[in-house]
């Protein structure tokens, strides 16, 4: 990689926790994938290819450039969305893609898994037994789900146009619209790339300059979460394990989230790209866990007392709010905590009382 000005170095804001710098509303993004990501150095010969906040949200991606090839996490939700990135890798750079890592099972990290093989014949795509397992069950699945329900999305979208009151909540629904058209185009014509290769526990990739170490810690986000760590660079790659806003709780185990975010901080690391948001530190990585260990606490308390489900969604927000509202609403109504902290009840009260 050779055109370091090309990228911004994100270390000055780490010590305050996530960097800042994305904006704070759904934007537009043009039909070549122009602003879907805007690349910066983390480490030596590390990047994020940080997702910009759109309607149909993109996962960040790791670039970690090796002596005789990349390895890339995380391929976003669309292929035109991992084109886009590999458009400007090949900018950067004449090295080959040599591994492409899938942290978990959720669309918006693998679904432009195809892209790679078709640019670079000998790729492998790496990811936990336990994730590669749930993308032929639930990923493939979750294609035709969405398929039969982005019509209904897009239906919506078009009602909301016609009765938008003012013309930039219109130009936000039109670009909104525009994308979910255009999704569910690229979802009917997917040929879903699996994983070539998977490990259980650990699998390190030994390069003579660098030790790549690819990681299962648990549950967490999902059952088969992925880490990627970095000991020279001090380095984690989280998947949505760890994200810059509330965290989604529908496939996930908050009790053993707890627990796996324990393991990942004794890791010795100072930089850490998450599935999405800015890159960020252990502080974040504290406060995040702290998020879900108290919200488990209080449902759990409140569900001690006698609350049923819908008296524990209206109070425990309440109790909450003052600690974790506005750090976790960095990116302004893009997903809003006051709504994700609902589902995020429902979960706990599912799964950990
Ligand atoms: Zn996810």
């Amino acid at each position: 990689m050779t055109r370091r000005t090309f990228v911004k170095n994100v270390s000055a804001g780490i010590a305050a926790g996530t960097v800042r710098g994305a904006p704070g509303v759904a934007r537009a993004v043009d039909k070549s994938g122009k602003g879907l990501f805007e690349i910066k150095r983390v480490a030596d010969g590390v990047y994020v290819a940080a997702a910009a906040p759109v309607y149909k949200v993109n996962s960040n991606a790791a670039i970690i450039a090796n002596e005789d090839g990349l390895l890339v996490v995380d391929t976003h939700s669309k292929p035109s969305a991992a084109r886009a990135l590999v458009q400007e890798i090949g900018e950067m750079t004449a090295k080959p893609v040599r591994y492409v890592v899938n942290t978990h099972f959720h669309f918006d990290h693998w679904q432009g898994n195809e892209v790679y093989p078709a640019a670079y014949p000998n790729v492998e795509v790496i990811t936990t037994e336990i994730t590669r397992e749930a993308l032929l069950r639930k990923g493939v699945a979750r294609i035709r789900d969405q398929i039969r329900t982005v019509p209904g999305e897009i239906a919506k979208l078009k009602a909301e146009l016609a009765a938008a009151p003012t013309a930039g909540r219109r130009a936000e629904l039109q670009a909104n619209l525009q994308q979910a058209e255009a999704y569910l185009e690229e979802l009917k014509g997917l040929t879903p790339a699996l994983p070539t290769m998977a490990f259980e526990r650990a699998m390190r990739l030994i390069k003579r300059d660098r030790e790549i170490e690819l990681l299962y810690l648990g549950r967490a986000h999902t059952d088969g979460d992925l880490f990627v760590f970095m000991p020279q660079e001090k380095v984690v790659v989280t998947g949505d394990a760890v994200i810059g806003w509330t965290p989604f709780m529908g496939d996930g185990y908050p009790e053993d989230w707890v627990r796996t975010l324990q393991k990942l901080e004794q890791l010795d690391f100072t930089h850490m790209i998450m599935g999405h948001g800015d890159v960020a530190g252990k502080e974040w990585l504290r406060f995040f866990r702290g998020y879900i260990a108290e919200l488990i606490e209080a449902v759990r308390r409140e569900a001690a007392g006698g609350a049923s489900l819908d008296e524990i969604k209206q109070r425990v927000p309440n109790q909450l709010a003052a600690k974790y509202e506005q750090r976790f609403s960095t990116y302004g109504d893009y997903r809003p905590w006051r709504r994700l902290v609902l589902t995020n009840i429902e979960r706990v009260y599912a799964t950990a009382l």
